[in-house]
């Protein structure tokens, strides 16, 4: 009789002479890079050859552990085995001056941005898997503040709306009407408040109604940071949004928005 078969997780790497080592390592909670013993030339993923001086010879140095988030996604669909989504791949960035991939957990999905400062971690999947993970580090965590508005943004934003104004697209014709610089025009602005409900809603949801009210201008080069409450009152809610700049209130409104079907 047979022992029975140990719980295999059902996304297994594919192992090779050239991985083995990297596989190795994470079992012993050490993210190991691939290193020339030719040039000294670190790489990852590793290969059979340096592509710096193409030398066979390799060893391996151990990472430290500390990371940056260089690019990420967050999946949705389709199903991942063992995964529950939604879930964040990034393409991690070394101090070694390499990227490795991996998931970046202990966030929720929306919090991770590039620059993210993550902390390595080793996840055991199942008895013969370790994999290296990423956790936000110390002071991993973005502060609420909105980025800048370029000039070209306002502009397209106007002409995407269709808007020809010209305070929304030149300069000179905004000064003259007494404004700082071009600012925001009333669509974008709507499509904002909108969007900001309906991200919250979620993509079953149907705008039924909106109002907004305009304070100062939204000019380009300032920065607009949205938040707001909601209520909801059987199938539908009340999605109260203020969008404020370095004037104050550039406007305040209400959202209702209700669960298609
Ligand atoms: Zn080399």
């Amino acid at each position: 009789q047979r022992p029975p078969r140990p719980e295999r997780h059902p996304l297994q790497p594919a192992r090779s002479a050239d991985t083995d080592f990297f596989w190795d390592g994470a079992a012993r909670g050490e993210l190991r890079i691939r290193r020339c013993t030719g040039c000294g030339a670190l790489r990852h993923p590793p290969g059979p050859l340096c592509p710096r001086c193409r030398s066979t010879g390799a060893d391996h140095v151990t990472a430290s552990g500390a990371g940056t988030v260089y690019s990420h996604v967050v999946h949705h669909h389709p199903p991942v085995p063992g995964r529950t989504a939604p879930f964040v791949v990034a393409v991690v960035e070394l101090p070694e001056g390499v990227r490795v991939t991996g998931n970046v957990v202990g966030a929720d999905p929306g919090e991770v941005y590039v620059g993210m400062p993550v902390r390595l971690e080793f996840e055991r999947v199942d008895d013969g898997l370790v994999l290296p993970q990423w956790r936000p580090g110390p002071g991993g965590r973005r502060p609420a503040r909105p980025r800048p508005l370029p000039r070209t943004s306002i502009t397209a934003q106007a002409l995407a709306t269709r808007d020809f104004q010209s305070v929304h697209h030149d300069p000179g014709a905004a000064r003259a009407q007494g404004a700082a610089d071009v600012f925001m025009n009333i669509l974008t602005t709507q499509g904002l408040v909108q969007r900001y409900a309906t991200d919250w809603a979620g993509p079953a949801a149907r705008v039924r109604r909106i109002a907004i009210r305009l304070g100062a201008p939204n000019h380009a080069g300032d920065a607009l940071l949205l938040t707001g409450t909601a209520e909801r009152t059987g199938g539908a809610a009340e999605v109260a949004v203020r969008g404020a700049n370095s004037l104050g209130a550039h406007v305040t409104g209400t959202v209702t928005v209700e669960e298609e079907g």
